[in-house]
Protein backbone atom coordinates (compact mmCIF):
# COMPACT_ATOMS: atom_id res chain seq x y z
CA UNK A 1 0.00 0.00 0.00
CA UNK A 2 1.66 3.74 -0.69
CA UNK A 3 -0.10 7.11 -0.30
CA UNK A 4 -0.05 7.12 -4.54
CA UNK A 5 -3.17 4.52 -4.57
CA UNK A 6 -5.18 6.58 -1.86
CA UNK A 7 -6.01 9.15 -4.75
CA UNK A 8 -5.32 12.17 -2.34
CA UNK A 9 -3.65 14.32 -5.18
CA UNK A 10 -0.24 15.37 -6.22
CA UNK A 11 -0.22 18.51 -3.91
CA UNK A 12 -0.87 16.22 -0.99
CA UNK A 13 1.36 13.91 -2.03
CA UNK A 14 4.21 16.36 -2.46
CA UNK A 15 3.85 17.10 1.31
CA UNK A 16 3.84 13.72 2.58
CA UNK A 17 6.86 13.08 0.60
CA UNK A 18 8.56 16.48 2.31
CA UNK A 19 7.45 15.21 5.79
CA UNK A 20 9.05 12.04 4.84
CA UNK A 21 6.43 9.79 5.14
CA UNK A 22 7.28 6.63 2.85
CA UNK A 23 3.99 4.65 3.15
CA UNK A 24 0.59 4.50 4.91
CA UNK A 25 0.23 3.78 8.97
CA UNK A 26 -2.19 0.88 9.20
CA UNK A 27 -5.19 3.69 10.42
CA UNK A 28 -4.28 5.15 7.53
CA UNK A 29 -4.27 3.01 5.13
CA UNK A 30 -7.92 1.52 6.46
CA UNK A 31 -9.98 4.75 7.09
CA UNK A 32 -8.70 7.42 3.95
CA UNK A 33 -10.59 5.20 1.22
CA UNK A 34 -13.57 4.65 3.62
CA UNK A 35 -13.37 8.93 4.41
CA UNK A 36 -13.12 9.41 0.58
CA UNK A 37 -16.00 6.98 0.07
CA UNK A 38 -17.98 9.60 1.67
CA UNK A 39 -18.41 7.37 5.05
CA UNK A 40 -18.84 8.32 8.23
CA UNK A 41 -16.47 6.61 10.05
CA UNK A 42 -15.31 5.41 13.97
CA UNK A 43 -12.09 5.19 14.09
CA UNK A 44 -10.52 3.49 17.32
CA UNK A 45 -7.28 3.99 17.64
CA UNK A 46 -4.31 5.44 20.16
CA UNK A 47 -2.32 8.42 19.57
CA UNK A 48 1.01 7.94 17.79
CA UNK A 49 -1.13 5.91 15.22
CA UNK A 50 -0.89 8.36 12.63
CA UNK A 51 -5.04 9.31 13.42
CA UNK A 52 -4.65 12.99 12.70
CA UNK A 53 -3.17 12.34 9.09
CA UNK A 54 -6.15 9.41 8.41
CA UNK A 55 -8.31 12.05 8.70
CA UNK A 56 -7.08 15.33 7.70
CA UNK A 57 -6.07 13.76 4.27
CA UNK A 58 -8.96 13.35 2.83
CA UNK A 59 -10.49 16.09 4.25
CA UNK A 60 -8.08 18.33 2.48
CA UNK A 61 -8.21 16.39 -0.58
CA UNK A 62 -12.05 15.95 -0.48
CA UNK A 63 -12.46 20.33 0.16
CA UNK A 64 -9.74 21.05 -2.68
CA UNK A 65 -12.13 18.73 -4.87
CA UNK A 66 -15.27 20.98 -3.98
CA UNK A 67 -13.30 24.43 -4.26
CA UNK A 68 -14.45 24.73 -7.06
CA UNK A 69 -18.60 24.22 -6.91
CA UNK A 70 -17.81 28.24 -5.63
CA UNK A 71 -18.89 27.13 -2.27
CA UNK A 72 -19.91 30.10 -0.33
CA UNK A 73 -17.46 31.61 2.13
CA UNK A 74 -17.51 29.30 5.76
CA UNK A 75 -15.82 26.38 7.46
CA UNK A 76 -16.44 23.52 5.37
CA UNK A 77 -14.41 21.76 8.16
CA UNK A 78 -14.94 21.70 12.18
CA UNK A 79 -12.11 19.42 14.05
CA UNK A 80 -12.81 19.48 17.53
CA UNK A 81 -10.17 18.38 20.14
CA UNK A 82 -9.70 18.21 23.84
CA UNK A 83 -6.92 20.53 24.88
CA UNK A 84 -5.27 23.29 23.79
CA UNK A 85 -2.26 21.38 22.90
CA UNK A 86 -3.64 18.95 20.83
CA UNK A 87 -5.85 21.51 18.62
CA UNK A 88 -2.33 23.15 17.97
CA UNK A 89 -0.77 20.20 17.20
CA UNK A 90 -2.82 19.19 14.59
CA UNK A 91 -2.99 22.83 12.90
CA UNK A 92 0.53 22.01 12.72
CA UNK A 93 -0.47 18.91 10.97
CA UNK A 94 -2.44 20.34 8.54
CA UNK A 95 -0.34 23.18 7.53
CA UNK A 96 2.01 20.66 6.85
CA UNK A 97 -0.16 18.26 4.96
CA UNK A 98 -1.89 21.32 3.26
CA UNK A 99 1.59 23.40 2.37
CA UNK A 100 0.64 23.21 -1.34
CA UNK A 101 -2.94 24.03 -1.29
CA UNK A 102 -4.40 26.98 -0.21
CA UNK A 103 -7.08 26.51 2.55
CA UNK A 104 -7.34 29.25 4.82
CA UNK A 105 -7.64 28.05 8.39
CA UNK A 106 -8.06 28.85 12.05
CA UNK A 107 -7.40 27.56 15.58
CA UNK A 108 -9.33 28.59 18.56
CA UNK A 109 -8.97 27.58 22.07
CA UNK A 110 -9.27 29.12 25.47
CA UNK A 111 -6.64 30.92 27.73
CA UNK A 112 -5.90 33.13 24.79
CA UNK A 113 -7.10 36.26 23.25
CA UNK A 114 -10.09 35.79 21.58
CA UNK A 115 -9.69 38.85 19.57
CA UNK A 116 -7.99 37.09 16.22
CA UNK A 117 -10.04 34.39 16.91
CA UNK A 118 -13.19 36.29 15.74
CA UNK A 119 -11.34 38.13 13.21
CA UNK A 120 -10.69 34.46 11.93
CA UNK A 121 -14.04 33.77 12.27
CA UNK A 122 -15.13 37.34 10.58
CA UNK A 123 -12.56 36.64 7.19
CA UNK A 124 -13.91 33.16 6.73
CA UNK A 125 -11.95 29.82 7.11
CA UNK A 126 -12.31 26.77 5.56
CA UNK A 127 -11.22 24.68 8.19
CA UNK A 128 -11.49 24.97 11.91
CA UNK A 129 -9.97 23.69 14.51
CA UNK A 130 -11.53 24.00 17.91
CA UNK A 131 -11.71 23.28 21.52
CA UNK A 132 -15.62 22.82 22.62
CA UNK A 133 -15.34 25.83 24.96
CA UNK A 134 -13.93 28.23 23.12
CA UNK A 135 -16.05 27.41 20.25
CA UNK A 136 -19.27 27.49 21.82
CA UNK A 137 -18.65 30.95 23.94
CA UNK A 138 -17.46 32.36 20.20
CA UNK A 139 -20.86 30.20 18.13
CA UNK A 140 -23.01 31.48 21.19
CA UNK A 141 -22.16 35.24 19.90
CA UNK A 142 -22.81 35.09 16.52
CA UNK A 143 -19.49 34.05 15.13
CA UNK A 144 -18.93 31.45 12.71
CA UNK A 145 -20.86 30.40 9.60
CA UNK A 146 -21.41 26.88 9.59
CA UNK A 147 -24.23 26.99 6.90
CA UNK A 148 -22.08 24.84 4.50
CA UNK A 149 -20.08 22.45 6.91
CA UNK A 150 -19.27 19.58 5.09
CA UNK A 151 -17.01 17.63 7.34
CA UNK A 152 -17.11 17.41 11.38
CA UNK A 153 -14.24 15.46 13.20
CA UNK A 154 -14.24 14.71 17.23
CA UNK A 155 -10.79 14.16 18.12
CA UNK A 156 -10.02 11.93 21.29
CA UNK A 157 -13.79 11.73 21.79
CA UNK A 158 -12.97 10.05 25.07
CA UNK A 159 -10.54 12.36 26.07
CA UNK A 160 -13.72 15.18 25.31
CA UNK A 161 -16.33 12.85 27.14
CA UNK A 162 -13.82 12.74 30.11
CA UNK A 163 -13.30 16.04 30.57
CA UNK A 164 -16.98 16.61 30.49
CA UNK A 165 -17.63 18.32 27.35
CA UNK A 166 -20.19 16.08 26.17
CA UNK A 167 -23.10 18.89 26.69
CA UNK A 168 -20.71 21.43 24.72
CA UNK A 169 -20.65 19.75 21.69
CA UNK A 170 -24.07 18.56 21.66
CA UNK A 171 -25.14 22.20 21.76
CA UNK A 172 -22.38 22.91 19.13
CA UNK A 173 -23.54 19.87 16.74
CA UNK A 174 -27.01 21.11 17.07
CA UNK A 175 -26.30 24.29 15.40
CA UNK A 176 -24.58 22.53 12.43
CA UNK A 177 -26.10 21.11 9.17
CA UNK A 178 -27.54 17.77 9.92
CA UNK A 179 -25.88 16.54 6.18
CA UNK A 180 -22.38 16.41 7.20
CA UNK A 181 -19.72 13.72 7.23
CA UNK A 182 -18.67 12.79 10.68
CA UNK A 183 -15.96 11.31 11.45
CA UNK A 184 -15.45 10.31 15.40
CA UNK A 185 -11.31 8.83 16.48
CA UNK A 186 -11.05 7.45 19.91
CA UNK A 187 -8.78 5.16 21.47
CA UNK A 188 -11.36 3.43 23.54
CA UNK A 189 -15.01 1.95 22.75
CA UNK A 190 -16.60 2.29 25.31
CA UNK A 191 -20.85 2.57 26.03
CA UNK A 192 -20.47 6.13 26.69
CA UNK A 193 -19.22 6.83 22.91
CA UNK A 194 -21.04 4.38 21.22
CA UNK A 195 -23.67 6.38 22.43
CA UNK A 196 -21.85 9.40 21.02
CA UNK A 197 -22.24 7.61 17.61
CA UNK A 198 -25.64 6.53 17.78
CA UNK A 199 -26.20 10.26 18.25
CA UNK A 200 -23.78 11.82 15.61
CA UNK A 201 -23.11 9.93 13.31
CA UNK A 202 -25.33 7.92 10.26
CA UNK A 203 -24.53 4.50 9.23
CA UNK A 204 -20.67 4.73 10.39
CA UNK A 205 -17.67 2.59 9.08
CA UNK A 206 -15.83 1.45 12.39
CA UNK A 207 -11.74 1.06 11.48
CA UNK A 208 -10.17 -0.41 14.92
CA UNK A 209 -6.41 -0.34 14.96
CA UNK A 210 -4.81 -2.61 17.09
CA UNK A 211 -6.69 -4.92 20.01
CA UNK A 212 -8.53 -2.16 22.33
CA UNK A 213 -6.33 -0.92 25.03
CA UNK A 214 -3.61 -2.44 23.35
CA UNK A 215 -0.05 -0.85 24.19
CA UNK A 216 2.12 -0.14 21.00
CA UNK A 217 3.95 -3.19 20.03
CA UNK A 218 6.78 -1.11 20.25
CA UNK A 219 7.16 -0.16 23.70
CA UNK A 220 9.25 -2.20 26.21
CA UNK A 221 7.63 -1.58 29.53
CA UNK A 222 8.89 -2.23 32.68
CA UNK A 223 8.30 -1.41 36.50
CA UNK A 224 10.89 -0.58 39.02
CA UNK A 225 9.72 -1.34 42.78
CA UNK A 226 10.21 1.95 44.79
CA UNK A 227 9.68 3.78 48.32
CA UNK A 228 7.93 6.65 47.63
CA UNK A 229 10.59 8.61 49.33
CA UNK A 230 13.43 7.15 46.74
CA UNK A 231 11.24 8.04 43.47
CA UNK A 232 13.32 11.46 42.98
CA UNK A 233 16.46 9.87 43.49
CA UNK A 234 15.94 6.78 40.99
CA UNK A 235 14.94 9.31 38.46
CA UNK A 236 18.26 10.74 39.00
CA UNK A 237 19.78 7.63 38.45
CA UNK A 238 18.43 6.09 35.51
CA UNK A 239 19.15 9.81 33.69
CA UNK A 240 22.84 8.92 33.48
CA UNK A 241 21.68 6.52 30.84
CA UNK A 242 22.69 8.61 28.21
CA UNK A 243 20.34 6.42 26.13
CA UNK A 244 17.36 8.72 28.30
CA UNK A 245 17.38 11.56 25.59
CA UNK A 246 13.75 12.52 25.34
CA UNK A 247 12.18 11.23 28.57
CA UNK A 248 8.64 12.81 29.05
CA UNK A 249 7.80 11.90 33.23
CA UNK A 250 4.31 11.52 34.37
CA UNK A 251 3.37 13.11 37.49
CA UNK A 252 -0.41 12.85 39.57
CA UNK A 253 -0.29 16.36 40.76
CA UNK A 254 0.87 19.83 39.01
CA UNK A 255 2.62 20.51 42.35
CA UNK A 256 4.41 17.63 41.66
CA UNK A 257 5.29 17.69 38.44
CA UNK A 258 7.13 21.31 39.49
CA UNK A 259 9.02 19.79 42.02
CA UNK A 260 10.36 16.70 40.09
CA UNK A 261 10.89 19.40 36.92
CA UNK A 262 13.10 21.84 39.69
CA UNK A 263 14.76 18.69 41.03
CA UNK A 264 16.14 17.52 38.14
CA UNK A 265 17.16 21.38 37.41
CA UNK A 266 19.05 21.42 40.31
CA UNK A 267 21.05 18.79 38.88
CA UNK A 268 21.77 19.76 36.04
CA UNK A 269 19.24 17.84 33.75
CA UNK A 270 17.48 20.63 31.54
CA UNK A 271 14.07 20.26 32.40
CA UNK A 272 10.43 21.40 31.95
CA UNK A 273 6.67 21.22 33.72
CA UNK A 274 3.76 21.22 31.72
CA UNK A 275 0.44 21.39 33.26
CA UNK A 276 -2.98 23.35 33.55
CA UNK A 277 -1.71 26.03 35.96
CA UNK A 278 0.48 27.36 33.22
CA UNK A 279 -0.22 30.19 30.95
CA UNK A 280 -0.32 29.34 27.55
CA UNK A 281 2.43 31.12 26.56
CA UNK A 282 4.43 29.12 29.74
CA UNK A 283 2.99 26.08 28.23
CA UNK A 284 3.83 26.75 24.34
CA UNK A 285 7.63 27.33 25.74
CA UNK A 286 8.14 24.35 27.67
CA UNK A 287 6.32 22.08 24.72
CA UNK A 288 8.73 23.87 22.17
CA UNK A 289 11.85 23.90 24.55
CA UNK A 290 11.05 20.20 24.69
CA UNK A 291 10.73 19.54 21.15
CA UNK A 292 13.83 20.88 20.13
CA UNK A 293 15.78 19.35 23.03
CA UNK A 294 16.67 21.93 24.98
CA UNK A 295 15.07 20.11 27.75
CA UNK A 296 15.80 16.84 28.15
CA UNK A 297 12.60 16.19 30.24
CA UNK A 298 9.32 17.05 30.19
CA UNK A 299 7.77 16.42 33.16
CA UNK A 300 3.46 16.43 32.80
CA UNK A 301 0.17 16.00 34.37
CA UNK A 302 -2.48 13.65 32.37
CA UNK A 303 -4.44 16.22 31.31
CA UNK A 304 -1.64 18.11 29.69
CA UNK A 305 -0.03 15.70 28.28
CA UNK A 306 -2.99 14.79 26.09
CA UNK A 307 -1.99 14.62 22.56
CA UNK A 308 1.17 16.09 23.04
CA UNK A 309 2.78 15.45 19.56
CA UNK A 310 6.47 14.79 19.85
CA UNK A 311 7.84 12.31 17.70
CA UNK A 312 11.07 10.51 19.21
CA UNK A 313 10.12 10.69 22.83
CA UNK A 314 12.81 7.54 24.15
CA UNK A 315 11.69 7.15 27.44
CA UNK A 316 7.69 7.50 29.45
CA UNK A 317 8.46 7.59 33.06
CA UNK A 318 5.27 7.21 35.15
CA UNK A 319 6.75 8.58 37.92
CA UNK A 320 3.24 8.22 39.57
CA UNK A 321 1.63 5.52 38.94
CA UNK A 322 -1.76 5.93 37.40
CA UNK A 323 -4.61 5.43 38.90
CA UNK A 324 -6.99 4.80 35.78
CA UNK A 325 -5.28 1.74 33.44
CA UNK A 326 -6.35 3.93 30.46
CA UNK A 327 -4.33 6.45 31.45
CA UNK A 328 -1.28 3.91 31.71
CA UNK A 329 -2.41 3.06 27.57
CA UNK A 330 -2.39 6.25 26.71
CA UNK A 331 0.51 7.40 28.88
CA UNK A 332 3.36 4.85 27.04
CA UNK A 333 1.77 5.34 23.85
CA UNK A 334 3.41 8.79 23.95
CA UNK A 335 6.96 6.93 23.06
CA UNK A 336 7.68 4.48 20.19
CA UNK A 337 4.89 6.42 17.65
CA UNK A 338 5.15 6.09 14.38
CA UNK A 339 7.12 2.71 14.45
CA UNK A 340 9.71 4.13 16.55
CA UNK A 341 10.57 1.58 19.47
CA UNK A 342 10.29 2.98 23.11
CA UNK A 343 10.67 2.39 26.33
CA UNK A 344 8.06 3.02 29.31
CA UNK A 345 9.15 3.05 32.97
CA UNK A 346 7.13 2.62 35.78
CA UNK A 347 7.76 3.46 39.46
CA UNK A 348 5.49 1.49 41.52
CA UNK A 349 5.04 2.11 45.76
CA UNK A 350 3.57 -0.73 47.72
CA UNK A 351 -0.27 1.24 47.06
CA UNK A 352 -0.10 1.31 43.74
CA UNK A 353 -0.67 -2.58 43.94
CA UNK A 354 -4.26 -2.86 42.49
CA UNK A 355 -3.76 0.07 39.30
CA UNK A 356 -0.76 -2.40 38.56
CA UNK A 357 -2.52 -5.16 38.59
CA UNK A 358 -5.65 -2.96 36.61
CA UNK A 359 -3.32 -2.51 34.24
CA UNK A 360 -2.03 -5.94 33.53
CA UNK A 361 -5.32 -7.13 33.46
CA UNK A 362 -6.41 -4.51 30.55
CA UNK A 363 -3.23 -5.29 28.67
CA UNK A 364 -3.48 -8.95 28.70
CA UNK A 365 0.45 -9.54 30.42
CA UNK A 366 2.39 -8.97 33.52
CA UNK A 367 4.76 -5.83 33.86
CA UNK A 368 8.30 -7.21 33.75
CA UNK A 369 9.56 -5.92 37.27
CA UNK A 370 13.07 -4.63 37.20
CA UNK A 371 15.90 -3.46 38.93
CA UNK A 372 18.25 -0.19 38.40
CA UNK A 373 21.50 -1.96 38.73
CA UNK A 374 23.82 0.48 40.72
CA UNK A 375 20.86 1.89 42.45
CA UNK A 376 21.26 1.64 46.23
CA UNK A 377 17.60 1.12 47.35
CA UNK A 378 18.60 0.92 50.98
CA UNK A 379 20.38 3.95 50.82
CA UNK A 380 19.13 6.61 52.86
CA UNK A 381 16.28 8.47 52.01
CA UNK A 382 15.42 11.96 51.55
CA UNK A 383 14.32 13.53 55.76
CA UNK A 384 12.77 16.72 54.48
CA UNK A 385 10.90 16.23 51.64
CA UNK A 386 8.59 18.05 50.19
CA UNK A 387 4.96 16.13 50.21
CA UNK A 388 4.99 14.42 46.84
CA UNK A 389 7.91 12.75 48.08
CA UNK A 390 6.93 12.20 51.43
CA UNK A 391 6.79 8.30 52.79
CA UNK A 392 3.73 7.66 54.90
CA UNK A 393 4.87 6.30 57.91
CA UNK A 394 2.89 2.83 57.61
CA UNK A 395 5.23 2.41 54.69
CA UNK A 396 8.20 3.04 55.59
CA UNK A 397 7.85 0.19 58.41
CA UNK A 398 7.48 -2.46 55.84
CA UNK A 399 9.65 -2.93 52.78
CA UNK A 400 7.82 -3.12 49.46
CA UNK A 401 6.98 -6.37 48.03
CA UNK A 402 8.31 -8.59 45.47
CA UNK A 403 11.92 -7.94 46.97
CA UNK A 404 13.76 -10.83 45.40
CA UNK A 405 12.35 -10.93 41.93
CA UNK A 406 15.23 -11.28 39.31
CA UNK A 407 15.31 -8.37 37.01
CA UNK A 408 16.23 -7.75 33.48
CA UNK A 409 19.53 -5.93 33.83
CA UNK A 410 19.64 -2.34 32.78
CA UNK A 411 22.62 -2.18 30.76
CA UNK A 412 23.03 1.26 30.39
CA UNK A 413 22.93 1.86 33.68
CA UNK A 414 25.28 -0.50 35.04
CA UNK A 415 28.76 1.38 34.62
CA UNK A 416 29.11 2.98 38.03
CA UNK A 417 27.49 2.74 41.57
CA UNK A 418 26.73 0.25 43.47
CA UNK A 419 26.02 -2.60 42.14
CA UNK A 420 25.97 -5.16 44.85
CA UNK A 421 22.85 -3.23 46.73
CA UNK A 422 20.32 -2.90 44.32
CA UNK A 423 17.84 -5.06 46.12
CA UNK A 424 14.34 -4.41 46.45
CA UNK A 425 14.69 -5.76 50.66
CA UNK A 426 16.12 -2.42 51.73
CA UNK A 427 14.15 -0.32 54.31
CA UNK A 428 14.27 3.17 53.78
CA UNK A 429 15.16 4.32 57.27
CA UNK A 430 13.45 6.27 59.93
CA UNK A 431 15.48 8.74 60.37
CA UNK A 432 16.99 10.17 57.38
CA UNK A 433 19.67 12.14 55.82
CA UNK A 434 18.68 15.04 53.84
CA UNK A 435 20.21 13.80 50.72
CA UNK A 436 20.79 10.47 48.93
CA UNK A 437 24.25 9.66 48.06
CA UNK A 438 26.99 7.56 46.23
CA UNK A 439 24.39 8.53 42.93
CA UNK A 440 26.39 7.46 39.96
CA UNK A 441 28.44 10.25 38.74
CA UNK A 442 28.94 11.77 42.38
CA UNK A 443 25.27 13.27 42.68
CA UNK A 444 23.08 13.59 45.10
CA UNK A 445 19.77 13.88 45.43
CA UNK A 446 18.51 16.48 47.64
CA UNK A 447 14.64 17.33 47.05
CA UNK A 448 14.87 20.98 48.08
CA UNK A 449 17.98 21.35 46.80
CA UNK A 450 20.14 22.33 49.74
P1 LIG B 1 -0.74 10.87 15.44
O1 LIG B 1 -1.17 9.49 15.83
O2 LIG B 1 -1.65 11.49 14.45
O3 LIG B 1 -0.53 11.74 16.65
O4 LIG B 1 0.68 10.75 14.67
C1 LIG B 1 1.84 10.32 15.28
C2 LIG B 1 3.09 10.77 14.56
O5 LIG B 1 3.29 9.97 13.40
C3 LIG B 1 3.03 12.21 14.09
O6 LIG B 1 4.18 12.86 14.57
C4 LIG B 1 3.07 12.15 12.59
O7 LIG B 1 3.88 13.18 12.07
C5 LIG B 1 3.68 10.78 12.29
N1 LIG B 1 3.10 10.15 11.09
C6 LIG B 1 1.81 10.15 10.72
N2 LIG B 1 1.65 9.44 9.60
C7 LIG B 1 2.86 8.95 9.25
C8 LIG B 1 3.34 8.12 8.18
N3 LIG B 1 2.53 7.64 7.24
N4 LIG B 1 4.66 7.85 8.15
C9 LIG B 1 5.48 8.32 9.11
N5 LIG B 1 5.10 9.09 10.14
C10 LIG B 1 3.80 9.40 10.23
Amino acid sequence: MSFQTLGLGPKILQALEEAGYTKPTPIQAAAIPLILEGNDLIGIAQTGTGKTAAFVLPILAKLKESAADGHPTGTRALILAPTRELAAQIEENVRAYARHLRVRMAVIFGGVGERPQIEALKSGVELLIATPGRLLDLMGRGYGDFGGLRFLVLDEADRMLDMGFLPDIRRIVKALPRKRQTLLFSATLSREIEALTDAFLHGPKTVEIGRRANPAETVTQRLYEVPKTQKGALLLHLMNDPAMASVLVFSRTKHGADRIARSLERAKIPAVALHSNRSQNQRIRALNAFKSGEARVLVATDIAARGIDVDGISHVVNFDFPLHAEDYVHRIGRTGRAEQTGVALSFVTPEDRAPVRDVERLIRRPLPRCEAAGFDLSAPAPAAEPSHFRTQRSETARPPRGSARPSRKESGHAQSGNRGSASHGGKPRAKATPTVRGLPGGRTWSPRGK
